[in-house]
């Protein structure tokens, strides 16, 4: 006999953690189930995000941040040392304690939220009942009124670049080098190749990113990803783009194996001899095995969970969220899907708006934007007025010794509607929600040039940018 369940929610990642936690704050009983387990062996709820994706990247990011500046930023200050060293151990060591204080943090909010977790493997069959293989060998069966999928999403491997974990690595991998790679290849300069290449390159590493695309974070604003490009040319990362790559192969014996990567370019067939080589070349939804025989639930040739609006599948009862269904893959809107199904469920108004989402690339300097960028609303025939304002004229960020990057904000021509908000820069991954805030409200450029924003912060940037919308900018010519 199945356990009888008001919701039933696949996958504890961020979109499934969300939605269960929000189901049980609403009354509804509740079970969560999820496969993954820690480097202790032990489960670890959090999914991608807490385990292996945001969390620990972002650990490793300021880690790495803190060594290069000791060696770039402080001697402006005139702070002098000797012998800076990198304990990769340590610092390996420092992103594990802080993935485990968050997965166990959800599993306390589970307790706390007395929501029931199933360790295992959950597979939905028809009538909405979840069969789970838990770790232990044992089966049981669970019955939803609603079943929600949060299954989320794996790395995509390439055929000629195959993960063997030791020399040609995912995500994974990559956060968990034992040593400071010498050469380290990317495939992929798309946000997860950019981040973790990043922390490598700080850390020593000669880096190579390779990406078959002919232009630099083509979904970025051109000026953003022009601006960033620079940047990262100054500290060393060598991005080369149209490198399509058709082939990998380990070489040499014993310990010392080297990654030979072949490529093409426009000037011709290439090769690249690296230490280790990172695959980031996107992800794809983890729904293979998802679904028995007659559930009803579509899934698309990209392997996403088909939905509408509302994140329902069109079965009755069965909703999905995250990085399986349609949209960014961000944790964040994962959330926020997570919190709209459970309130839905609950006979709420749900709502997530996509055109909303803030993306962040949490680089140095970091790149971050909401809406719309110049390049789309001129293939839209949008009218728009842009107004830009570098962070070398803001005093905070020249304080900081960050002067790299700008803001720029769009707003429609005729209404001054704010239509896309796209920064470069120290800290721009929080000031992005100005923008988020603003067009959530439908606020305008005026009423952004109009919001009296603290001095000596960063965010004045913002405040000027909107005011050079109208060319009215106070601390540039405009
Ligand atoms: C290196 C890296 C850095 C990232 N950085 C950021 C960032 O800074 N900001 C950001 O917004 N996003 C970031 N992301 C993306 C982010 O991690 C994902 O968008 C987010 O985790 C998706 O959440 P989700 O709940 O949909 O799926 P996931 O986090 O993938 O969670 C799904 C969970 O479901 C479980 N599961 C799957 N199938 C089953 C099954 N059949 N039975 C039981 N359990 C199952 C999985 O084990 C997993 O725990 C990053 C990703 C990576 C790889």
């Amino acid at each position: 006999m199945a356990e009888q369940f008001d919701v039933v929610v696949i996958g504890a990642g961020p979109a499934g953690y969300h939605a269960a936690i929000r189901a049980a704050q609403l009354g509804l009983k509740t079970a969560c189930i999820d496969a993954a387990l820690g480097k202790d062996g032990k489960p670890a709820l959090g999914g991608t995000c807490l385990r292996v994706g945001c969390v620990p990247s972002k650990a490793l990011l300021d880690s790495s941040r803190q060594f290069w500046n000791m060696s770039h930023l402080f001697g402006d200050h005139g702070i002098s040392f000797k012998d800076a060293k990198m304990d990769v151990e340590a610092m390996v060591g420092r992103k594990d304690k802080i993935v485990k204080q968050f997965t166990g943090g959800i599993a306390m909010l589970f307790k706390a939220n007395k929501i029931t977790p199933y360790y295992g493997y959950g597979q939905l069959q028809p009538g909405n009942i979840v069969k789970v293989k838990q770790h232990d060998g044992s089966e049981v069966e669970l019955k939803g009124t609603n079943v929600v999928i949060a299954a989320g999403s794996d790395s995509i491997e390439l055929p000629f670049a195959k993960f063997d974990n030791e020399y040609i690595v995912d995500n994974v991998g990559a956060l968990d080098f034992t040593e400071v790679p010498k050469r380290l290849a990317v495939i992929g300069a798309g946000v997860i190749g950019l981040e973790l290449g990043s922390v490598w390159k700080r850390l020593g590493a000669e880096v190579t990113i390779l990406e078959a695309l002919p232009d630099f974070l083509a979904a970025a604003d051109a000026e953003v990803a022009k601006t960033a490009a620079k940047e990262f040319k100054k500290q060393g990362l060598d991005i080369r783009l149209g490198a399509k790559v058709s082939k990998t192969e380990i070489a040499g014996k014993g310990k010392k194996k080297e990654v030979i990567v072949s490529y093409t370019d426009s000037e011709g067939e290439k090769s690249l001899t690296v230490d280790k080589l990172l695959v980031a070349v996107g992800r794809k939804a983890a729904t293979k095995g998802l679904l028995a025989e007659g559930t009803g639930v579509k899934v698309n040739e990209r392997g996403q969970i088909e939905v509408d609006e509302h994140c329902h599948t069109g079965v009755d009862g069965v909703w999905a969220v995250g990085d399986c269904v349609r949209g960014p893959m961000l944790a964040h809107k994962g959330f926020e899907e997570g919190i709209a199904v459970a309130e839905l469920i609950a006979g709420l108004p749900g709502h997530v708006n996509l055109d909303t989402v803030p993306w962040v690339i949490y680089t140095e300097p970091e790149i971050a934007w909401v809406g719309k960028t110049e390049q789309q609303l001129k293939a839209e025939g949008i009218p728009y007025k842009a107004g830009s304002f570098p962070f070398a004229a803001i005093a905070r960020a020249v304080a900081m010794g960050e002067p790299a990057g700008f803001v720029k904000v769009l707003a429609h021509a005729e209404t001054d509607r704010i239509l896309g908000l796209h920064l470069v820069g120290v800290g721009v991954s929080e000031l992005v929600h100005e923008g988020v805030i603003t067009m959530e409200f439908n606020g305008s450029a005026d009423d952004l040039a109009r919001i009296c924003h603290a001095h000596p912060t960063l965010s004045e940037a913002i405040h000027d940018a909107a005011m050079a919308v109208d060319k009215r900018a106070i601390h540039k010519a405009n």
